[in-house]
């Protein structure tokens, strides 16, 4: 068996497309309608430079906005939260982001500032008040963590079923914050079984060949073997784990979490790395700051 691939760049596209057809759309009753996405990068790292300009490129394409708020390396806790109150205000911003990691020269407690977001113009879904909703299955009023959300709509969409998920097996290998720990709730109150894997967890192998929809985001380089798949499984690989270059002139490679060549063998679907997750990330992002300018300027319930 070959497992069907999940092109996370097509199904990237038509999520984009959508979005800018119901931008366009509700432009026709509301004129001055729009979608406007505040990206907060501290410093300068040159993989955050890469990020923010897909982020504010793929807004840009599909006529929603992105805007860049630089801010230096020596920036403080009190000026960086001086920020985003002011971003919270504005009412011109519907959706705030904190590229990580932050590039700072001072001690910044990142979650602190993170939880200042208003949780209306929140489309990472990492505020504690749309954590702890999403937590607690309040889907309708809280927004999904981009990642996971990308995940989730894979499933869906690979399969062909927006209910795919009701019933099913599903093991997330990590827990942090922005991937694992998001995942397993929203496939939880996606009506999944759901079991969590961690790096204390024993026999993460025979936990993963009971998935039905294996969902990895741990950061280890093919980590996950072919013999650990369940015949037939749909795999999520969330990983990107970059290899430098060993000469000059190459491009660095990135690899998933899942050894990909043995598990395709084995698994009914399987997203690549590059072009599975990653670009549905971005494309999840845009598609949330469209539902939080609609809930904050049109008082729209969210779609999901
Ligand atoms: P993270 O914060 O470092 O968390 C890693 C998780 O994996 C932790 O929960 C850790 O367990 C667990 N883990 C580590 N080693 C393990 C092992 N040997 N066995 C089982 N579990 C283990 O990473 P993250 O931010 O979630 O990111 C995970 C991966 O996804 C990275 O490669 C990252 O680059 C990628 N990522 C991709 C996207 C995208 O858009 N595609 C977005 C975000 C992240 P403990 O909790 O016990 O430490």
């Amino acid at each position: 068996m070959v497992a069907e691939l999940i092109s996370g760049l097509e199904y990237s596209k038509k999520v984009l497309t959508d979005v800018g057809i119901h931008i366009a759309e509700t432009r026709k009753s509301h004129p001055n309608f729009n979608s406007v996405l505040a990206i907060v990068q501290v410093g300068n790292r040159s993989d955050s430079n890469v990020y923010v300009g897909a982020k504010i490129k793929k807004a840009k394409e599909i006529g929603a906005e992105g805007r860049l708020i630089k801010l230096p390396s020596s920036i403080t806790q009190g000026d960086l939260e001086r920020e985003i109150k002011a971003l919270n205000l504005d009412n011109e911003i519907d959706g705030i982001i904190i590229q990580l990691p932050l590039d700072c020269n001072n001690n910044i407690d990142a979650d602190h500032v993170i939880d200042m977001i208003d949780p209306l113009k929140d489309v990472d879904g990492l505020t504690r008040m749309n954590a702890g909703r999403l937590m607690r299955g309040e889907l309708q009023r809280t927004i999904f963590p981009c990642t996971p959300f990308g995940c989730l709509y894979l499933v869906q969409q690979a399969t062909g079923d927006k209910n795919y998920v009701a019933g099913k097996e599903v093991v997330v290998l990590g827990r942090s914050k922005i991937v694992g720990a998001p995942a397993a709730q929203l496939f939880l109150w996606h009506h999944a079984t759901v079991t969590i894997c961690h790096s204390k967890t024993k026999n993460i192998k025979e936990k993963c060949l009971q998935a039905d929809i294996l969902i990895v985001a741990i950061g280890k380089k093919h980590f996950v073997k072919g013999d650990w798949i369940k015949p037939g499984a749909v795999v999520i690989d969330c990983g990107i784990n970059v290899d430098e270059p060993t000469e000059e002139g190459k491009k660095s490679k990135l690899h998933g979490d899942v050894d990909f060549e043995a598990a395709k063998e084995v698994a009914g679907f399987i997203t690549p790395v590059p072009g599975g997750v990653g670009p549905m990330t971005v494309a999840m992002l845009i598609r949330n700051t469209f539902e939080q300018a609609k809930r904050r300027r049109l008082h729209h319930e969210f779609d999901e």
